[in-house]
């Protein structure tokens, strides 16, 4: 989501004039779009700002920005911790860049764009695409869940839901020029409502973007359990164009977890979701987010975490140590688990996993799968690209074709080896 941000901001920009660069000591204005996620994520934003410290000369001449998440929530406290920044924007304020720009080029030595009340979302035809192929939409902004540990509804503001007209047309605009692969974005896309009197859900959002003539394959993320309904499933079970691959975050496999996290779900909701992609009639692949060490996590709980991952065999897993956020309400709780026991927990579940992993794939060997072509690797002389089910396949080609011809391409690729991350195969066309 953040990547797309980037896009969408460089489009703004570029579109008010202004020129990219290949390095920061080239540009004039330095644009950091920041993550608040996890703890780690924001002290990377103020280490890198260190490193361009006005007063050590590496800024000189500089116009410093910080947008996104860290900015929205530390917002004016950054000009404090960072002097030599001149603007501070969220993400709910993106629609007013080109006016903030106005007025830094006006003299002005502190702007800032962060309000979170509004209804609107981010809705700009002047995105600056980094991938010729893929593109990124995004239908919903912001999140009106509260789960315990997420500063995401601090940062992002409240739910917004694009037009479906605007979603189809910008699908349709990417298809004609030459897009064949779109993931619709949102920080929970299945709460997507379409604001207009056409009203569509998700559900149908997704089917519609699938029949845009030229498109061959859409993806989503990320999913809420909870708003996780079945006709998703129907419509991917119907629809070839939509990608056979769920990510639905759990966060944890113990309910009394679940409700201290505030996620709205018990693990027997959260399984009935799992039955339906186990039983849809294509095979889906599932991939999920797991916090250890929520506070008041015990043992018992860290296993039955353990247990999902036996019983679901995820195909992929996302998985983080609880990280305390500004203004969540997780702080409040007590019985806060000790850094390297949450370590540890980590470890067992990513040791856990890899062997699932690799398990799955080894399951693949033999199976023919259709690859969507990223790249190739000219020491190993091997192809990249990526099968619906999200796997990253690297493949031989015996073909004479150059990497400007194949690239964003469909391959048909037999498996031949499965790894704890990705497949290896032979294209069989
Ligand atoms: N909206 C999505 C959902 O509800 O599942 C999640 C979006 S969040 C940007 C991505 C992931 O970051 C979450 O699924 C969660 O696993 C992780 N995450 C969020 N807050 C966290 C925290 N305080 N500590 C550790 N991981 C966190
Ligand atoms: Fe964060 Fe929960 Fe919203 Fe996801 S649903 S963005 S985890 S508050």
């Amino acid at each position: 989501m953040n990547a797309h941000d980037s896009e969408k901001v460089i489009g703004t920009l570029i579109h008010e004039g202004y020129r990219q660069v290949d390095t920061v000591e080239d540009a004039h204005y330095v644009f950091y779009n920041t993550c608040s996620i996890r703890d780690k994520a924001e002290q990377k934003v103020f280490n890198r700002l260190q490193h361009f410290r006005r007063s050590d000369g590496a800024g000189r001449g500089k116009v410093f920005a910080v947008i996104g998440c860290v900015a929205q929530q530390e917002g004016e406290k950054i000009f404090e911790r960072a002097p030599h920044v001149s603007l501070v924007a969220g993400s709910a304020s993106y629609t007013r860049l080109p006016e903030m720009l106005v007025q830094l080029e006006t003299g002005n030595k502190r702007v800032t764009g962060l309000s979170l009340d509004t209804d609107q979302a981010f809705d700009t035809p002047f995105t600056r695409r980094d991938n010729p192929h893929r593109a990124y939409i995004t239908i919903i902004e912001g999140c009106d869940k509260s789960c315990a540990y997420c500063v995401v509804p601090f940062t992002r503001g409240p739910e917004r839901s694009r037009t479906s007209a605007s979603v189809m047309e910008e699908a349709k605009r990417l298809a004609d020029s030459g897009y064949t692969e779109i993931q619709l974005l949102g920080q929970n896309v299945n709460s997507y409502r379409d604001p207009s009197c056409t009203g569509w859900d998700f559900a149908t959002l997704l089917d519609r973007v699938g029949t845009v003539p030229g498109i061959r394959r859409v993806r989503f993320t990320t999913s809420h359990p909870r708003d996780f309904v079945k006709e998703i499933i129907d419509v991917i079970d119907s629809n070839p164009n939509l990608c056979n691959h769920v990510h639905l975050p759990v966060q944890s496999g113990s309910s009394r977890v679940l409700s201290g996290m505030q996620r709205l779900y018990t693990r027997d909701q959260y399984m009935e979701r799992i039955s339906w992609m186990k039983n849809a009639r294509r095979p889906i692949a599932i991939t999920s987010d797991i916090i250890v060490g929520f506070p008041g996590e015990t043992e018992k709980d860290f296993e039955e975490t353990l247990a999902l991952l036996d019983e679901v065999q995820y195909d992929g897993l996302f998985s983080f140590k609880y990280s305390q956020r500004p203004n969540t309400a997780a702080l409040q709780l007590s019985d806060h688990i000790p850094e390297e026991e949450k370590s540890r927990r980590l470890t067992v579940v990513q040791e856990k996993q890899r062997a699932i992993q690799i398990r799955q794939n080894a399951n693949l060997v033999g199976t023919q799968e259709e690859v969507n072509v990223e790249g190739y690797h000219a020491t190993l002389n091997l192809w990249a690209g990526r099968t619906s089910r999200n796997r990253t396949l690297n493949f031989t080609h015996a073909g004479s074709e150059t990497p400007e011809e194949l690239v964003g391409k469909y391959v048909q690729v037999r498996v031949t080896r499965g790894g704890p991350n990705s497949l290896a195969g032979e294209s069989v066309n």
